[in-house]
This record gives structure tokens, sequence and C-alpha cells, in this order.
């Protein structure tokens, strides 16, 4: 059993059919002694698991009997020092709809107050300064309870019993308004002034659990666009906050398990496909296909949606394009003023910024793109125990990794490692990690890449022995990891970017992999990447360098649209670049190839945010025509197999010139590489006899592929494992290289 409000639960639980006996931690987990009645203290086992607290999570449940010792009372008894289990630390989680009820009920003490929370939730993982978690280890340490507040602390029956941040009016945190240089701004009611300043286009600073939102009113096109450009984010997309479930349903398309997700306690930011028309300006998520909803989390949230009568609110991270969020007042001040008219503010410090969470749910299950608030510190349980290991991730959308015995915790979103501020985070979330965690690590994994932010730190680090781990394979062993995998797999690692053995950029990787090692059955032919990064930025670059690749400097007398548009100045510099190999190093990268389509369907010549691309390229397709599918050759080199795509750009340049739309085009793509990556997987089992498939890396966030390939694959007689507690993209790598390192060494 792990998280809070276990034993108080009980506690009720025995006390209701007036049982006798005793509640203990132990370094075994929880025991428990009941006596009573037969048919109660049946009841009493029935119930236990079944109606246990939310933040609580039972991982295993043994009934014995045991000799009567004559209880008089129920008791929750405290364990002898060094016996004790450290209670894990729970994540922040939503408002209960206990606390909701009170919020908006006159007659309640704690009637509109935007920090009430009980046993079942509120703020846990942000709060935390230190363990033990109790109240003197968080930023509630400033607030003495009032003689009400501390009753209830007390209280074994009451729902805030030990409930470290119960506050009320009286004796908790409070809520100010601020101008945009941060001078207090006094008013009776500043949840009331935010939402009239929001209607009337406003910019407002609003800090949350894990960190600051910039709000705006998300049906106002006006203040979307002024949103963008003050906060320099040209076209990558907003997530926006509604009042309930039925104004999600309004604007977007929702089935049972999207909606029960967006009701969760975690709270994440659920992708969902957009209604047409809809209510929300095109602004808020151009040219996709999907928004990203949430319901709001905190009391403040719900007061400012529900009191201002908002359909939707943007709420974005309080940041500056790529930076960390923003989660001190002062900072906050000096960081967002220049983005920002208000700041709602409190004074409840936090401690450790967590950004949002954002999944997508398709066939019913949950996919995670960012794994964070609500969902950090739980761990990933692995099937067996290992030795202590940090593992550090890699550069983009990074996320650190602790394994303890067979608990792996991921840390929240730390971001880019690409600037000052997300260095310190990301050195301050481990040490803030290994402290709360009680970890020392024996071992520190990270990336193979010698560049990587996340690879210099940890050739830094004495005292643990370090492995260097492969991208690719560690996007395949997280999937094994979170799917309790042995043995061989074949892996699809299909991503943007990663360091190969052959310090190549490797990204569109098929792979027999267990945890020890690695082998390359399959990847796409290398390509050069004309000006490295710049050819991420510009996909126009890929086109060309594909184009050139196939068919020399021919393809430039083809009547196209793509070809029509080229700057010819650039297009010969960039030509030059690849025939003289200069600054144009080789990759097999799938992201990459997106790029070269979308940009030769006209779809993206240059992305103003990761992956916008292929993004786009997914939003694209038509089915309206399912007959032709593009397709690849496959061609044995020793023993591995060469995608090679040159069948794939002569048919789409066919099409073009016979202006097919672009929906079609990107139909026929995404439908080939299915196909073709089924034939490889056929390929290697004649050769292997393996059929168990994993599929990782960023590429599996494009839904379309994701389901099609799955759905194949299993048609085909295959074993599909797909990542759903972690991302597959880099969000997840850690986890992969945590497991690679433990197994490294011990057969060392
Ligand atoms: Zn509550
Ligand atoms: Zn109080
Ligand atoms: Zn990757």
């Amino acid at each position: 059993m792990q998280g809070v409000g276990f034993r108080p639960y009980v506690y009720r639980l025995a006390t209701n059919r007036r049982l006798n006996g005793i509640i203990r931690n132990t370094s075994a987990g929880v025991t428990i002694e009941v006596q009573g009645p037969q048919e109660a203290v049946q009841d009493f086992v029935q119930c236990l698991p079944a109606e246990a607290p939310p933040l609580s999570r039972i991982t295993s449940f043994v009934v014995h009997d045991v000799p009567c010792n004559g209880d008089a009372d129920f008791r929750i008894v405290h364990s002898h020092a060094g016996e004790e289990v450290r209670a894990l630390i729970s994540p922040d989680v939503a408002i209960c709809n206990d606390c909701l009820r009170e919020l908006f009920d006159p007659a309640d003490r704690r009637y509109g107050y935007p920090f009430i929370n009980c046993t079942n939730c509120g703020p846990r993982f942000t709060i935390v300064r230190d363990i033990p978690y109790d109240r003197p280890s968080t930023s509630m340490a400033g607030f003495p309870m009032c003689a009400e507040c501390q009753a209830e602390y007390e209280d074994p029956l009451n729902r805030r019993f030990h409930a470290q941040p119960n506050a009320c009016w009286k004796c908790g945190p409070q809520v100010e308004l601020r101008d945009k240089s941060g001078r207090a701004l006094h008013c009776r009611d500043p949840i009331a002034e935010a939402a009239l300043a929001l209607h009337a286009g406003s910019i407002i600073a609003v800090k949350g659990l894990g960190g600051f939102h910039l709000a705006a009113d998300a049906t106002n096109r006006a203040a979307v666009a002024l949103l963008r450009q003050r906060k320099r984010r040209v076209e990558k997309p907003f997530a926006i906050m509604v009042p309930d479930v039925a104004a999600a349903e309004d604007i977007c398309e929702l089935d049972l398990a999207a909606r029960s997700v967006l009701e969760s306690i975690q709270r994440p930011i659920v992708l969902l496909p957009k209604r047409t028309p809809n209510s929300i300006p095109d602004e808020v998520a151009p040219f996709n296909r999907y928004l990203g909803v949430f319901l709001p989390y905190t009391p403040l949230h719900y007061l400012l949606l529900r009191e201002g009568g908002f359909k939707a609110l943007v709420m974005t991270s309080g940041n500056l394009s790529e930076e960390p969020i923003a989660i001190i007042n002062r900072e906050a001040v000096a960081r967002l003023g220049g983005l920002t008219d208000y700041f709602l503010v409190h004074n409840r410090d936090i401690l450790l910024r967590c950004d949002d969470s954002v999944v997508r749910v398709s066939n019913g299950k949950t996919h995670q793109l960012r794994r964070s608030r609500g969902f950090v510190p739980v761990p990933v349980f692995l099937k067996e125990s290992q030795p202590s290991v940090l593992a550090v991730g890699g550069e983009l959308k990074n996320t650190i990794c602790l394994t303890k015995g067979n608990h792996a915790f991921l840390s929240q979103h730390i971001g880019d490692l690409e600037n000052a501020e997300s260095y310190g985070f990301f050195a301050e979330a481990v040490a803030h990690l290994e402290r709360i965690l009680e970890i020392q690590p024996e071992i520190i994994a990270y990336d193979l890449h010698p560049d990587y932010f996340s690879t210099k730190w940890a050739q830094q680090q004495s005292g643990a022995k370090l492995v260097a781990v492969q991208h690719h394979h560690a996007h395949i062993a997280s999937c094994m990891a979170e799917n309790h995998l042995d043995g061989d797999v074949i892996g699809f690692a299909l991503d943007g970017t990663g360091y190969g053995t052959d310090g190549h950029i490797w990204g569109g990787e098929v792979l027999i992999a267990d945890y020890r090692g690695f082998k390359r059955a399959a990847h796409f032919e290398y390509v050069p990447l004309p000006g490295g990064a710049a050819a991420i930025r510009e996909p126009w670059r890929m086109a060309i360098s594909y184009l050139a690749h196939h068919f020399g400097r021919d393809f430039l007398r083809q009547e196209i649209p793509f070809v029509r548009q080229l700057d010819m100045a650039k297009t010969t510099l960039i030509l030059r670049m690849i025939e003289q190999n200069i600054n144009s190093p080789l990759t097999s990268s799938c992201g990459r190839l997106f790029d070269a389509v979308a940009a030769l369907t006209g779809i993206r010549q240059e992305v103003n945010y990761e992956a916008q691309a292929a993004i786009e390229l997914e939003m694209a397709i038509s089915c309206s025509d399912r007959q032709n599918t593009y397709s690849f050759e496959i061609m044995p080199d020793e023993d591995t197999w060469i995608i090679g795509t040159r069948p794939l750009f002569a048919a789409i340049m066919s099409d073009l010139t016979k202006h097919a739309n672009p929906g079609d085009i990107s139909r026929r793509f995404h439908d080939g590489l299915v196909k073709m990556f089924v034939r490889i997987a056929e390929l290697i089992r004649q050769k292997t006899g393996l059929i168990r498939v994993c599929l990782s890396g960023g590429t599996f966030n494009n839904a379309y592929l994701a389901q099609q390939l799955e759905l194949r694959l299993a048609a085909a007689g295959f074993e599909v494992f797909t990542q759903h507690e972690v991302p597959a993209g880099d969000g997840g790598l850690s986890l992969g290289q945590a497991v690679i390192a433990a197994k490294t060494i011990s057969r060392n």
C-alpha cells in the first residue's frame, strides 16, 4: 500500500462496523488486525480494497486468520523507530467532490475559500520541502492551524485527519490581485476582479498548483492573438480549461474513455477531436484537428471559471516559449511582467514546479504525451527489484528516473535542456527527488550523445558507476519495462533524433532488443541533414535532401508547386552543402522523412515548434480514397535491412504532377509506412521466430500511425506492446535507460 489517507480510512471502516483491533505500518507494508462478528469481519475484508481512498494504491492484499487477543477498541498504532516505512509522497490531485460541494455551499465555513482541501485531495508533491511528509516540512509551515482546523486534523473520523495542507479563511493562505509590476491592488474579491479583466480581453498570470498559467478568454479571438504575440508562440496549440464536462462536449467529441480521463483526479490535458463548427477561434490550435482540454483542478480554478461564467479559458504555462514554468511570485513578476496585465497570486509557496500533464486517448486507452502533475511521483512498478539507478534522460522533453527496489520514479516534465533555466531546474529536480525518496544511486545512466547537457552532467558525477545507453535501445526498453517483458522483442523505435552507435543520427530504427543489448535489424536509408539543426527547423531542406539523393538535380525540372516556390539561391546553397558534404550529417530519422513529405506536399516549409510539420501532415490525412498506398524498397545489407524511399518520392512527385490533394498523399504515405513496417516485422519473424513487438519513440504520438500499425501487426499475428504509463516520446527515455543500466552492471 502507498499513499495518504489509508490509516484513517481503515480506522473508519473498522469502527463503523464495531470491529476492534489495530493498524500499523511495518517495513513489509501495512498490517491490520480486526476482530468481531464473522459477518462484519468479512464485510470489512471485502470493502477494504474496494473503497480505498483515491490517493492510496494497494499493490497486494493478503488475508490470514490470527488468534483473538481481546482488543477493546480500534487503534492506529505508531511503529517503533526505524521499523516504519516512510509513506510515499502523493502527487498533487484535483479537488474532490466533497470539498467542491463545500466550496459552493454558502452555509459552509469554507464557502468560496480558494485553498479548500482534505485527505483525499489537494496539493502534495509541489509543497513538500523534505521528508517525513508533515506540515512543518511543507510550504504550509508558515500557516498555523486555527482551533477548528486543528480539531479536524486530529480527529480520525474527520475527512481532514492528518491532511497536511488543511486550512480555512481564518488560518490559511489568501489570494491577491496585483498589477503587472507586482503592486497589490486592494479589492474585496480578487477572483471576481480577475474574471472581469479576463472578460475585457486582458491576460492574467494565475498562480496554480505547480506553477503560473497565463490565462485569457479562449472565446475572445483578440485576447488569444495578443497572448500569442506576447508569448512569442506563433502557432503551437494552447490548452483550454473548461468549467465542466458539458462545456468540453460542446466543443469537442467525447467518448466514455476520454470523459473518464478528463474527470480523473490527475486532471491531465486531454487531446480531443474538435467539433466543427465550435465556439473556440482557430487561433487557439491552428491547423489541428484536436484541442487540448482540461477541467479545473484547484478550488481557485473552479471559482474563476464558474463565478466568471467562462465557456473556456486558455491556460498556458507561464513562461516564455520553452523556458521552465515560473513558480515564485517575485520571479514571476520579473519573467512574466511583460506578458501579462495582472497577477492573480497567493501566499502558499510552490516548492517544486510541475507542469500540466498531457494525454491522448485512443481505442479506450490512455497514452501519455507529457507525464507530470497528477502522476508524479507515483512509481512505475518494475517486474523485479534492481540496484538503485539515476537515469538522466535525453535532451528534449527531459525527465529523470530514480529506481529503488522494483519502483521506478520518473520526475515531472523538466523540458528541453537548451537554456540556463532548464539546467537549473534539472539539477534541482534530481536533488529534490533523491532527498524525498531517500535514494542514493549506485549507477548513473545517460544517453550516448556526447553533447547532451544531461550526458555532460552525468559524466561529472562521482561515486556512482556510469553507463551510456543508446537512445533507441532506451525507447524500446522503456516500453518493455512498463509491460513487464523479458527476453528478445522486435522494437520499432521511431522518432526525430537519437545518437547512433556509428556516430550518425538515427531515428527510423527496427531493433531486436532485450535489456542487455540490441541488434539493428532494419533502418531507413541514410540521407544528409543539410545544415544540421537548421534542417529540423526548415523541412523544405529535407525535401531537397531526399529528392537530390534519389534524382540528383533532375528534380528541379519537375512541374510541381514545391519546386516552383523554391528560392533558387537558397536551394543552390543547400544542394552544394549536400553534394560537398558540408555540415550535412547523415540521418535515418523517421521524423525527418515526415518533414520531407510535409514540405513536398506544400503543407509546411518551416516549423515554429517541435514536430509541427509531422503533426500537420497527420492532421491533413483524408480518408476519401483508401485504394492506393505508397511503397518502399526493403534492401538486404549484410544482416540488416535498409528501407529505401526512392519509390515513395517517385510516387509522390507523380501524384503532385497530377494535382493530387495533400490529404490523399498524406493518407497514402501513412498507410504505406504501416504496410512496410508490417512486412519488416514478418521478415524478422521468419528469421528469428520473434512475435512480440514493442512500439516506442515520439513518432507514435501520431495517433493514426500508432493505431493503424498496432492493428495491422496484431492482424498479422504479432503480440503488440505500446506505452501507457510513460510517454513513448523522449519523456519516457529515462525509464528505459534505468533498466538497461541496471542489467548492464549486474551482467558485468
Ligand atoms: Zn477534498
Ligand atoms: Zn483554519
Ligand atoms: Zn527519441
